[in-house]
């Protein structure tokens, strides 16, 4: 079992492990997002999934049985999504990587705030609302032209065939983009350190990535609070503030 710390001690192990390591790669989760003013909606009772179960509003069942619906509480969180702004752990790992020591972050968040906060490369595992697409075409829209796609009942209609337009997020019920997991398990497996920031590590097939780096010889370091799947497995485990830990974690490099 890998002690907790919030010492120096932690930072200052992790930042050796960085500088030793030939190939970093990131893995973030809700945690990362939730200084930015985003809810973890598995956190029961917060803000706008107070009044809905996520596993039915979010599942692409309840999308095509009653689109206008999926729609009616998407429409709002996607324009309050697009609004929020990276924090200071999002800057932390754009610096890391602008400076050579992270190749990529692999992230569960669909926020796009990686990208705002200038991370290059960022693998979205879980999609992003950066487009929608027609389900029918395949029609891609970007997320500032998806407004003027509702019809009068509140349905976001394709202009090319009349289809219907989904967000490109993974919702539950849909298989994760291929080609996105594929380059998150090669990263992983060619990592010698994967940094899991904001994550419990809990949600398969993306909680199995840091077994790919252990089985490929890497190491793990988890910065997160809360217990995770992999605490007894962290070479560092940091268990205090995300955008805390991250800042010193900056410093000691
Ligand atoms: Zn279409």
């Amino acid at each position: 079992m890998a002690r907790q710390v919030t010492t120096d001690e932690g930072v200052g192990r992790l930042a050796s492990l960085i500088r030793d390591a030939r190939s970093v790669v990131a893995l973030t989760g809700a945690g990362i997002s939730v200084p930015s003013g985003i809810p973890d909606f598995r956190t029961p009772g917060k803000g706008l999934w107070e009044k809905v179960d996520p596993m039915k509003v979010a599942h692409i069942d309840a999308f095509h049985a009653d689109t206008r619906e999926f729609w009616r509480f998407y429409r709002p969180r996607f324009s309050e999504l697009g609004e929020k702004r990276p924090n200071r752990a999002h800057t932390a790992l754009a610096e890391l990587e602008a400076a050579g020591r992270l190749d990529a972050v692999i992230t569960q968040n669909i926020d796009r705030l990686h990208t705002k906060a200038g991370s290059e490369r960022v693998i979205e595992v879980h999609g992003s609302i950066a487009t929608s697409s027609c389900t029918s075409c395949s029609a891609s829209y970007p997320l500032e032209g998806v407004g003027e796609l509702f019809d009068a009942d509140g349905i976001a209609t394709c202009v090319c065939c009349t289809g219907k337009v989904k967000p490109d997020v993974v919702l539950f019920g849909e298989l994760l983009p291929e080609a996105a997991m594929t380059e998150a398990q090669a990263l992983c497996a060619k990592a010698d350190l994967l940094l899991c920031v904001g994550s419990s590590l809990e949600v398969y097939p993306v909680g199995g990535l840091p077994e790919v780096t252990l089985a490929s010889g890497g190491q793990i370091a988890i910065v997160t609070q809360g217990p995770t799947s992999y605490d007894g497995e962290a070479a560092v485990r940091l268990d205090g503030d995300v955008v805390t830990e991250l800042e010193r974690l900056v410093e000691a490099l």
